[in-house]
């Protein structure tokens, strides 16, 4: 083979390499389904099955894209199967994936204003759009005092906010003399563990979370809360935040946010409410009474890439009060210094989040608004509702199976009757067995199974199957005994 003088992919050979990945990837999305959606892989496999260095000549592409399908793709869990059902959907589109593209393409590090106008603008552009397709409350908006900015994850989103809420409850002061020890925050038992993990990294230590207690729907209950924060002003602690749920991992329980919001405001404390998955179902005006009480709230986030068809990583996060935000987060050295920053004309989105560099994520999410529109996504988050409604109602139906908790939206946790054991059969044998996956979580102290709906081209006759597939599980466990 003939080395290159200077080592780089020729133009011709990047329009060449870049149509047939486009090509696979297309390959991809028709043969998914029939993969085994659990990756079946032993530990170590993939790990073993590569060399140990890196080559010191370099390869021909068609050399990694061969790797691509003998080593990557059986380590592969297919996140974009159909018949995908566990944890949360992750589901992306064409125009998704196109914006991605186009992110790398571009390699643009979106840190400043200056360092690519384009980048900021459009986010800010983008997340307005976003306030307008939930129909957040106004407040949230970069033409009020507010507006809304992309991190990676939600669990970023919640550590922002937990660090916002603590320097406007310190007066400012924390970040230069670091906390009293005396600052207190408050969450339900089921809210996501990166709230625990935010307190841990913002150094106010998980002993300062209360996990408040919730009701027989898994809710926060209201007047714990406001139990809880009395007891802990009285005890001589400072209350400075709270999270509320929309839609909490384990059950999609809907925490009482008209109810929480009163509370905050009459104690004066930070109200951040995470709808990571379920944000997404406020596209259908139907829906829109998960964010009653939203109006009181300091910030919001939800993942447009748990249930919007934009890749990982999406989280859109909004403040009220976007001044709030960027005096806890900004800070200044020499080499950042530059006329329009100083202007104040414009943001810098880096004053926003924890890392200085940013991607230019906001493409991806445009470019999936402008494709679906909103009667797109409209449609699509309608579907997976009806379909996790029906299989909702199958297991009502059926005298060996329960529902374990309510199901507003698009999961559905329910059980066998019999007993863990039984239950754990039923999930081990279909994971292994590749035609589908779903995940557990305990509810009421008893193993219960999730069956979460969105994957972009999941269908009735997925859920269909899937509901077979559990029944005979079931059964099978007898027979085993036997
Ligand atoms: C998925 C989820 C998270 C975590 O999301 P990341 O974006 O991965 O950090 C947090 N909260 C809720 C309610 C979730 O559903």
């Amino acid at each position: 083979m003939e080395t290159k003088k200077d080592f780089h992919m020729s133009p011709e050979d990047f329009r060449r390499y870049g149509h047939e990945l486009v090509d696979w990837i297309a390959d991809y999305q028709g043969r998914v389904e029939n993969l085994p959606v659990l990756s079946q892989a032993q530990p170590g496999q993939i790990l073993s099955a590569l060399p140990k260095q890196a080559p010191e000549q370099g390869e021909d592409f068609s050399a990694m894209l061969k790797d691509v399908e003998q080593i990557i793709l059986p380590g592969i869990t297919h996140w974009q199967s159909p018949n995908f059902f566990a944890f949360f959907p992750a589901n992306v589109s064409g125009p998704g994936i196109l914006g991605e593209l186009l992110s790398a393409g571009l390699g643009v590090q979106g840190m400043l204003w200056v360092t690519s106008p384009a980048c900021t603008e459009l986010e800010t552009r983008v997340l307005d759009w976003v306030v307008d397709l939930l129909d957040l409350p106004a407040r949230f908006a970069s033409t009020a005092a507010g507006g809304g900015v992309i991190q990676d994850s939600a669990s970023s989103a919640s550590l922002c906010a937990l660090l916002a809420a603590r320097e406007r409850a310190s007066a400012y002061r924390c970040k230069d003399q670091g906390c009293d020890g005396k600052q207190t925050i408050y969450v339900s038992t089921q809210t996501h563990s990166s709230l625990d993990k935010a307190a841990m990294i913002a150094g106010m230590g998980k002993d300062q979370v209360r996990k408040i207690a919730v009701d027989k729907n898994h809710a926060m209950q209201a007047r714990e809360l406001a139990r809880q924060i009395e007891a802990d002003r009285a005890a001589g602690f400072t209350p400075c935040f709270v999270c509320a749920t929309v839609g909490t991992t384990s059950s999609n329980a809907m925490d009482p946010l008209c109810a929480i919001g009163e509370i905050c405001r009459q104690q004066n404390l930070w109200l951040h409410v995470d709808a990571a998955m379920s944000g997404s179902a406020a596209v259908c005006p139907e829906f829109r009474h998960i964010h009653d009480g939203l109006e009181l709230a300091d910030s919001y986030c939800f993942n447009p890439h748990k249930w919007l068809f934009v890749n990982f990583d999406c989280d859109c996060f909004f403040v009220a009060d976007r001044a709030a935000l960027t005096r806890a987060l900004s800070i200044m050295p020499e080499y950042l210094k530059n006329q329009p920053s100083e202007s104040g004309q414009i943001f810098d989105y880096r004053d926003w989040q924890i890392p200085l560099g940013r991607r230019f994520r906001a493409l991806k999410l445009w470019f999936v608004l402008r494709h679906y529109g909103k009667r797109g996504l409209r449609f699509h988050v309608r579907r997976h509702v009806d379909l996790a409604q029906q299989f909702k109602s199958w297991v009502e139906a059926h005298d060996q199976f329960e529902l374990a908790a309510p199901a507003p939206l698009n999961l559905v946790c329910f059980r066998h009757l019999d007993s863990d054991a039984r239950n754990q059969y039923i999930m081990d044998r279909l994971n292994q067995s590749g035609q589908l996956y779903l995940s557990h979580t305990r509810l009421d102290d008893k193993l219960t199974l999730r069956m979460s709906i969105g994957q972009t081209h999941t269908e009735q006759r997925h859920v269909e199957r899937a509901w077979q597939l559990i029944q005979a599980a079931a059964q099978g466990y007898l027979e085993k005994k036997a």
